[in-house]
């Protein structure tokens, strides 16, 4: 019926693309009958490949038809469902709205699947990468002028419902909601209830729960192998140890993060096993570790901040599940070479300069910075102060090797300079107290004497 009235031009248009995508659809269709044996496709066991089927022709026919008017909308949910009803003839359940089935009461019926939209939002991170991806593929077919070839087009819905990459990005998710869920259920059970240990209480459904857990953490670890491999095979000798390092710090928070324990020392025997499986190689010992950080501190700083924010971005909603293949290997890629151990730091009021790495420890150096000045309460950032023997005057700054403020000169982000006060001087000989430094005292000590 809504064909008669609306202008002709229109509806030549839109049963042009129509005419094209029932083209593409039969083509996928016979090829997903073929396989039939083989029994990749089964959207009756399978949500994804119902959703993402779903999904990959709602896309389709709106992307060929347009979304101009009701007209449009009208036949994208005819060409879509009709589509859909090919395969639902083959043996494969499909969701849809049966416009294609009544066109005579189509009006009373909904435009879209319930179902469909529903999934959707219990799973934003997979919607926004499957979304992502059947986007690229339509666009492709967008591009498409009269008299090319679209034989691949024909593989093109059962390489997208059988992909592994969003399949993973499904189950992490779902895994990670488990977690939530489950954190919020021990929560309140905490609020509510006081429980004695007397209490008995089954467990089998947290052991359920851990083991799941190991394995997204598995599978995290497994789909990033093959780049990892690759990357570390690129690297020289003396990057290898700061890759090792890197590659400590990660693993560290990735088993804390997805098997929820605190114990450091656990923490620390699992995510060697975690290292040696991600790059390939031994892992360092701890003691290897533990030297490389003391050595490098304003690294280790940078690194150990870093990395925990990329590995919390996982549960968050922004993630998409895409980035999990280089999730490590971008990592590595902003510490590898960061340029931490040749910052120096200068007296904002007398240009005073010297390595930051050996300023506190050196006898000839005139600067002394202290490490616990202050936290800027509404940013949480960390502001260091600098004394300067030689002008007297103390410059507040922060360690900013990576530039995240976009404000960092040479690694150093400076805020102001003041003039040295008993209280301030007082401060940084306590500082250097607490790091038993008896070089930096005594240069404090001749300060206050020339003063007196
Ligand atoms: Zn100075």
């Amino acid at each position: 019926m809504f064909w008669k009235k609306k202008n002709s031009e229109q509806i030549k248009s839109i049963n042009a693309a129509i005419e094209f995508i029932y083209l593409i659809a039969s083509a996928q269709s016979v090829f997903i009958a073929l396989l039939k044996i083989t029994n990749g496709y089964d959207p009756k066991k399978n949500i994804l490949q119902k959703i993402l089927t779903y999904l990959y022709y709602d896309m389709l026919a709106g992307s060929l038809i347009g979304v101009e008017t009701q007209l449009h909308i009208d036949a994208i949910s005819l060409c879509r469902d009709t589509c859909l009803r090919r395969l639902e003839q083959s043996g494969y359940e499909q969701f849809r709205t049966y416009h294609a089935d009544r066109k005579g009461d189509f009006a009373q019926l909904e435009e879209s699947s319930k179902e469909f939209h529903v999934f959707l939002e219990q799973h934003p991170i997979f919607a926004r990468a499957a979304l992502k991806v059947v986007r690229e593929l339509v666009a492709d077919i967008g591009a498409i002028s009269p008299g090319d070839d679209i034989g691949h087009l024909h593989t093109q819905l059962y390489d997208l419902v059988t992909s592994e990459e969003l399949k993973n990005t499904l189950e992490i998710e779902q895994g990670i909601s488990s977690q939530k869920s489950e954190a919020s259920i021990k929560r309140e059970a905490k609020q509510s209830t006081v429980v004695g240990p007397w209490d008995k209480v089954d467990d089998s459904s947290v052991s359920d729960q851990k083991e799941k857990r190991s394995f997204l953490l598995e599978q995290t670890i497994g789909q990033q192998i093959k780049n990892v491999s690759a990357y570390a095979k690129k690297i020289n000798q003396t990057e290898n140890l700061r890759f090792q390092v890197i590659a400590h710090y990660y693993c560290s928070y990735l088993t804390a993060a997805f098997l929820q324990i605190n114990d450091p020392e656990l923490i620390q025997v699992k995510s060697r096993a975690y290292v040696s499986k991600l790059t390939g190689m031994s892992p360092i010992t701890f003691e290897t570790f533990e030297t490389y950080i003391n050595a490098n501190p304003v690294f280790a700083h940078t690194a150990s901040d870093f990395i925990a924010k990329r590995v919390n971005h996982i549960f968050a909603d922004s993630f998409t599940g895409n980035e999990i293949p280089n999730h490590f290997t971008e990592i590595v890629k902003e510490l590898l070479y960061l340029n931490s151990d040749n910052l120096s730091i200068s007296c904002q009021y007398c240009g005073n300069e010297w390595k930051f790495e050996d300023v506190n420890v050196r006898s000839e150096t005139t600067l002394y910075c202290m490490d616990d000045y202050l936290t800027n309460e509404e940013t949480g950032l960390q502001v260091n102060a600098c004394l300067c023997f030689r002008c007297r005057r103390v410059t507040e700054f922060a360690a900013d090797p990576l530039n995240e403020s976009g404000l960092a000169e040479n690694g150093i982000e400076y805020f102001r300079t003041k003039p040295l006060t008993l209280q301030l001087l007082f401060d940084f000989h306590q500082n250097a107290q607490k790091h038993g430094n008896e070089v930096a005292k005594a240069k404090m000590d001749k300060l206050v004497q020339n003063q007196a």
